[in-house]
């Protein structure tokens, strides 16, 4: 299959699915990868709880307009994610699912939503791993005949941008996506998501950036207008390109970098549709992905100069603990009613920031991260 890039216009969601046909055509088509009767796994980003103009999530109108394409051609769709957030009763999935409006989007299709919190998960090898030579994956995704990586466009704090690649980390549970954030170095992380990636090998990845996310990405960012809906075959190749669209070099992305290095994709695809120059838009940076800019080993010696430390505002605080269960390190304490963060124990994951619902995790920036992203953001 060919490596090409699209890139088409689309000004909002009302014209959606037209912008997404022309997408897929310019690179090939869709019944270059389905045919008739042919199960596809469609999978959003569908992190968190949140609404569809909050732009975290993938916007449900792109996920209707792909169930149809896909219906058309004689496939059947699934959609099927597994979100950040924790509960104990394993609800916030569901929850996730409908507040984005992807639940809406599925039933209007008569499409099967999968929650994978639910749907079980098989232990798998992973061939040339660098992090995970085991992992779990949902039976979804291994009972598909074709995958098909549906992310929306936005910044993030640990790997400074997430597309389609990093899209498959939701594929895992818990207990992996936890191993991974506890490698603590970005780097070594965006291997563990490149691990998850090698092993899934999907067919097509159609990118949701009309409206996308800058800053403070993946959850507690600004919404941001890229007006854009892109496709390839080549999930790393969209990345390459996605990443350098909005203002970002896509050498320094870990999971392009990891994803490049094994050959798992091009850094030099063919772009077709719009020319990239007349659609390039400056997302503004994540003020954690100011530590990129530091090589490794420095940023062990400066690591306690150079942090980002996140802690939790109490009067936003529900006391809901979803930070508590999804905190790889333990890092976070109760005493008296009152939650805490341990900087001893903290890894700097943002996993607390990136999924709590009442935005009570906020950051402090050292001095020398104050200096470092003013002179970034130039
Ligand atoms: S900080 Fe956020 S996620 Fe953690 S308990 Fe408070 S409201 Fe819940
Ligand atoms: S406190 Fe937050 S940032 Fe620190 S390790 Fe836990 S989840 Fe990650």
């Amino acid at each position: 299959m060919n490596s090409r890039v699209s890139i088409v216009r689309c000004c909002d969601y009302s014209n959606v699915r037209g912008s997404i046909e022309e997408a897929i055509e310019l690179i090939g088509g869709l019944d270059k990868v389905i045919a008739q009767g042919s199960r596809v796994l469609l999978k959003p980003n569908v992190l968190a709880i949140r609404p569809p103009e909050d732009a975290v999530t993938t916007h449900p109108a792109v996920v209707s307009a792909m169930c149809e394409l896909v219906s058309e051609l004689g496939g059947i769709p699934v959609i099927g994610d597994g979100s950040g957030v924790t509960r104990p009763d394993s609800t916030a999935t569901a929850e996730a699912f409908r507040v984005s409006g992807i639940e809406d989007a599925a039933s209007g299709c008569g499409a099967e939503l999968i929650n994978f919190e639910q749907s079980g998960f098989v232990e798998v090898d992973i061939p040339d791993a660098r992090q995970f030579s085991r992992l779990y994956i949902s039976k979804a995704v291994l009972e598909a005949d074709v995958i098909i990586s549906l992310p929306k466009l936005k910044t993030h704090e640990l790997t400074l941008y997430t597309g389609a690649v990093k899209n498959f980390f939701g594929t895992v549970p818990r207990k992996n996506r936890k191993q991974a954030h506890f490698l603590e170095d970005r780097d070594l992380f965006g291997e563990a998501v490149v691990d998850i990636y090698s092993f899934i090998k999907p067919h097509l990845a159609v990118m949701d950036g009309v409206v996308g996310m800058e800053g403070d990405g993946p959850s507690r960012g600004t919404p941001a207008y890229a007006g854009v809906i892109m496709a390839s075959y080549d999930c790393v190749a969209l990345d390459v390109v996605a990443s350098e669209l909005i203002g970002f070099d896509p050498l320094k992305i870990p999971t392009n970098r990891a994803a490049l290095a094994r050959g798992l994709g091009t850094g030099h695809p063919e772009l077709v549709g719009t020319p990239l120059e007349e659609v390039q838009v400056r997302f503004k940076k994540p003020a954690g992905g100011v530590t990129a800019i530091i090589p490794p080993f420095l940023r062990r010696v400066l690591r306690r100069h150079f942090t980002v430390k996140p802690f939790i505002n109490t009067s936003s605080c529900a006391l809901c603990k979803a930070c508590v269960l999804n905190c790889s390190a333990n890092a976070i304490e109760e005493v008296d009613g009152v939650l805490s963060i341990d900087d001893e124990k903290c890894i700097l994951c943002y996993c607390c920031r990136e999924l709590c619902p009442n935005d009570a995790v906020e950051i402090k920036k050292s001095l020398l991260v104050k200096i470092a992203s003013r002179s970034k953001n130039r």
